[in-house]
């Protein structure tokens, strides 16, 4: 038994079927090579296993890499002891490679946005976050919780929800629900227009999500056509991908 710890934001799945699900919810056809972030004792990590020959798994708890190294012969050298935070991704993996996991929610957006910087490596990617971070991620322009980090995923990727899970099936149970949700990279994803740009534009329409794009991007002295004007009316949860890419273009056409 490994004791759960809070400070690694530790909920061990229980429920077996569940555990099932989350490893299924991999498509798996356009990468051979698979990345579970926090295995902790391999309630998922045993029905990767059968599903992927190239598995690799990074464990921040030294406790639990023990116990993997103990239960899962299979897994030999690929359990990496250490913080995915600190990865040096393309160094571990060169080829193509999904992400999946029952993630530590302390660390939920950090993960997101390393995808993101790693998308050219990163056809696919599953797994479990807190329900109110997966329901950001998947959000589409017009509702609430729709924001910078659904913006910048929509960038690369189809996002999907997949399902709710309850409290009650993890060890210790979260205070919230949880849910899982899939992201597929699109096929065509490189961007009409610069990432750094894009990304500040964003930000800042969101660090002031309440005005209108006209006052929140003032600073950027934007000049829109005349048929886009209306854009600047708007407040930035109300924008698309393509509008913001639309803005951040007109920042380098002037
Ligand atoms: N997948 C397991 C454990 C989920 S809890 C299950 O479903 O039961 C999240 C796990 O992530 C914990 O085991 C925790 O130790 C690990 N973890 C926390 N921070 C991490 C990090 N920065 N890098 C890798 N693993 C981490």
């Amino acid at each position: 038994m490994v004791r759960a710890k809070k400070h690694l934001g530790q909920h061990f799945l229980k429920d077996q079927n569940i555990a099932k699900r989350i490893a299924e919810s991999l498509i798996g056809d356009n990468y051979d090579a698979v990345l579970e972030i926090g295995p902790g004792t391999g309630v998922l990590t045993q029905f990767l296993i059968p599903r992927f020959e190239d598995l690799t798994v990074i464990e921040l708890d030294r406790e639990s890499v023990a116990y993997l190294n103990e239960n899962f012969p299979s897994l030999k050298n690929k359990i990496i002891g250490g913080d995915f935070l600190k990865m040096p991704v393309p160094e571990i993996f060169p080829k193509p490679f999904a992400i999946v996991g029952n993630f530590p929610y302390n660390i939920s957006t950090q993960i997101v946005f390393k995808t993101l910087e790693n998308k050219e490596l990163i056809p696919e990617f599953a797994g479990m976050f807190q329900k109110e971070v997966a329901e950001r991620i998947v959000a589409r322009p017009g509702s609430k919780t729709y924001g910078i980090m659904s913006v910048l995923v929509a960038a690369y990727y189809h996002a999907e929800y997949l399902f709710t899970v309850e409290p009650g099936v993890f060890n210790p149970p979260p205070k919230v629900q949880s849910g899982v949700i899939r992201l597929t990279r699109k096929e065509n994803y490189q961007l009409d227009c610069s990432e750094k740009q894009l990304y500040m534009v964003v930000k800042l329409a969101f660090n002031q999500r309440r005005k209108t794009l006209r006052n929140a991007l003032k600073s950027l002295n934007l000049s829109l056509s005349e048929d886009k004007m209306y854009l600047l009316g708007k407040r930035a949860e109300q924008l698309s991908l393509e509008d913001f890419i639309f803005i951040t273009k007109s920042l380098e056409t002037p």
